[in-house]
C-alpha cells in the first residue's frame, strides 16, 4: 500500500491538542500524519500500524471527500469508539495476513 508518513505534523499537534492526547497519528488520504511520536515509534508498533493504514485502505474504497464525510457522520452518530471505521481498523489490528 502506498503511505506517506509526515512527522511533527499541524494538523495532528492540533488533534493531540483537541483529543488531550500524547501521541496522535491521524490519517488524510494517504498521509499519516504525527504528533509527540515518531515514524520509527509508529513502524515499531504493529498494531498501531496496521490501524492507521486500514484508514488510509478506507480513504481508497471511498475516495477522500466522501471518506471524510462518512468518517464524520459516524463519528456525530455514535462517537469516537464505536464509529463503524474505527472498529474495522481495531480489527485490523489483529490481522497478521494485512501487514
Ligand atoms: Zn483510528
Amino acid at each position: 500500500m502506498v503511505y506517506r508518513i509526515k512527522e511533527n505534523s499541524l494538523l495532528a499537534r492540533i488533534a493531540a491538542w483537541k483529543l488531550n492526547s500524547k501521541r496522535v497519528a491521524i490519517v488524510f488520504g494517504k498521509t499519516i500524519h504525527l504528533c509527540r511520536t515518531s515514524k520509527e515509534e509508529l513502524l515499531n508498533d504493529t498494531r498501531w500500524f496496521r490501524h492507521e493504514l486500514k484508514h488510509i485502505e478506507q480513504y481508497q474504497r471511498y475516495g477522500s471527500a466522501r471518506f471524510i464525510f462518512l468518517y464524520l457522520r459516524e463519528w456525530m452518530k455514535k462517537g469516537y469508539e464505536n464509529n463503524k471505521y474505527e472498529v474495522e481498523a481495531r480489527e485490523a489490528e489483529e490481522d497478521q495476513s494485512n501487514h
